[in-house]
C-alpha cells in the first residue's frame, strides 16, 4: 500500500509541476501580446499626429480614409437614433476619433465652421455624423449654429443699448487707453489718399469742416476746444490719453489719425466733430460707426457700435440735445484705416443758430464733455 502512495505522489508531483509549467507559459504569451498591443497604440498616435499637422489642408489622404470608413459608419448609423440628432457646428478644426477619447485613432479633422449631425453628449464627448463618417468629437468645440456669430450685429441701422465691454482687459479707467481725435485742422488738405487699406477709392487727405452759422467759430476749433477739456475730464477719470492733435497748424490726414491710434496702443478711438445742413432748422446730436458689411472693419462694427450708442446717449443726456442715434457709415476714411473700435461724434448742427450758440457756452461744453466721458465709462463698464 504504501508503494501505491508513492506512486500517486509522484503523479500528483508531475501534475503540478506541468500546470505550473504551463502556466508560466500562457502568462508569458499574453505578456508578448500586450507589448504588441502597445506597439500598435503608438504608431497609431504617431499617425494620429501626423493627421493632426495635416488637419488644414484638405487633401487626398482624408477622403481615402473617409471612403475605407463608409462601411462602419453605415452600420453605426443602423444603431443611432437619428430623430435625436442636431446639428451643430465646429468652432475649430477639431479630430473626429473612432472612441470617446483623446487616446484613440483619428478619422479625420473637420475644418473650423462645419455643420454636422450630433447624436448625443456624455463626459464632454459628442457623437457626432460628419458627411459619412461617424465618430467622436470634444464636445466643447461644438455650437448651435443659431446662436453664431455672436460679435455681428444683424442690422445696419443700429438699435441695440447694450453696452459690450471688452472683456477681461480692463478692470478700471487706469488701464484703458483713449484717443481722441479733434477733427479737421486749420487748412484742409485736397490731395488724396486711399479711402481704406487696399482701396482704389481716393478722398481728400483732410478736409476743411463747417462754420458756425451765428458765431462764425471754424469746427476746428470747437472740435479742439472740446478735446482738449475731454482730455483733462478722461485724465481726471483715470484714462490715459492720446490726441491726434493739440493744434490747428498741422497737416494730418484721415489715414494717419486712424493709423496715430493704433501706433499709441489705444482700446479706442472717439473723433470729434460737428455737423452742418443746408437747413438750419435740423439740429441734435449724433455717432457714427462701420456696419457689419464694412468690407474694413466688419470685425469691428459690434464694438465701434457700441462705443457709439453709449456717447451719444450720455452725450444728449447731459446736453438735452436731440439724440439723433447712431448711423452706420463705411464711407469714412478714418474709420475704414482704423484697428481700434472707433465712432465720430457729431456734436451738434453748427448751421444752426441756437445750436451754434450754445456749443460756445462754457457751462453747456461741461456738459458736452461729461456726457462724452460718460458715455466713455459705460462703454467699458466702468
Ligand atoms: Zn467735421
Amino acid at each position: 500500500m504504501q508503494k501505491k502512495y508513492k506512486i500517486m505522489l509522484a503523479i500528483a508531483i508531475v501534475l503540478a509541476f506541468v500546470l505550473v509549467i504551463a502556466g508560466i507559459m500562457i502568462a508569458s504569451h499574453n505578456r508578448s501580446d500586450k507589448q504588441t498591443d502597445h506597439s500598435v497604440e503608438t504608431s497609431k498616435v504617431k499617425d494620429a499626429e501626423k493627421d493632426d499637422e495635416q488637419g488644414d489642408s484638405e487633401d487626398d489622404e482624408d477622403n481615402a480614409a473617409a471612403t475605407t470608413e463608409t462601411g462602419d459608419a453605415a452600420e453605426q448609423e443602423n444603431e443611432l437614433d437619428v430623430s435625436q440628432a442636431v446639428t451643430m457646428k465646429t468652432t475649430t478644426n477639431v479630430n473626429l476619433r473612432k472612441e470617446a477619447n483623446a487616446d484613440c485613432e483619428i478619422i479625420k479633422v473637420i475644418a473650423k465652421g462645419t455643420e454636422l449631425q450630433k447624436y448625443s453628449e456624455e463626459n464632454g464627448w459628442a457623437k457626432v455624423k460628419c458627411g459619412e463618417d461617424i465618430g467622436y468629437v470634444s464636445a466643447e468645440f461644438l455650437v448651435d449654429p443659431a446662436q453664431v456669430p455672436v460679435e455681428e450685429p444683424k442690422q445696419t441701422t443700429v438699435t441695440t443699448t447694450k453696452v459690450e465691454a471688452i472683456p477681461g482687459q480692463h478692470r478700471d479707467p487706469n488701464s484703458a487707453v483713449v484717443v481722441i481725435d479733434p477733427g479737421h485742422q486749420r487748412s484742409g488738405d485736397s490731395t488724396k489718399e486711399p479711402n481704406g487699406p487696399g482701396s482704389s477709392v481716393m478722398k481728400a487727405r483732410v478736409a476743411s469742416g463747417t462754420t458756425g452759422v451765428s458765431t462764425g467759430v471754424a469746427e476746428y476749433i470747437l472740435n479742439l476746444d472740446i478735446s482738449l477739456k475731454l482730455k483733462t475730464e478722461l485724465e481726471n477719470r483715470g484714462y490715459t490719453v492720446y490726441m491726434t492733435r493739440s493744434a490747428h497748424d498741422v497737416n494730418i490726414s484721415n489715414m494717419e489719425r486712424a493709423q496715430y491710434a493704433s501706433s499709441v496702443g489705444a482700446d479706442i478711438a472717439v473723433r470729434i466733430h460737428a455737423n452742418g445742413s443746408t437747413s438750419s432748422s435740423v439740429s441734435g446730436a449724433e455717432t457714427l460707426a462701420p456696419s457689419a458689411n464694412n468690407v474694413y472693419v466688419g470685425h469691428l462694427a459690434a464694438a465701434s457700435q457700441s462705443l457709439s450708442r453709449c456717447i451719444v446717449d450720455a452725450y444728449c443726456a447731459a446736453t438735452g440735445f436731440k439724440n439723433r442715434g447712431v448711423i452706420a457709415s463705411d464711407t469714412m476714411t478714418g474709420i475704414n484705416w482704423s484697428e481700434v473700435p472707433v465712432t465720430i461724434l457729431e456734436l451738434g448742427f453748427m448751421s444752426n443758430a441756437a445750436e451754434d450758440q450754445a456749443m460756445q457756452d462754457g457751462n453747456m461744453q461741461n456738459n458736452m464733455v461729461q456726457g462724452i466721458a460718460n458715455g466713455i465709462d459705460a462703454y467699458f463698464g466702468f
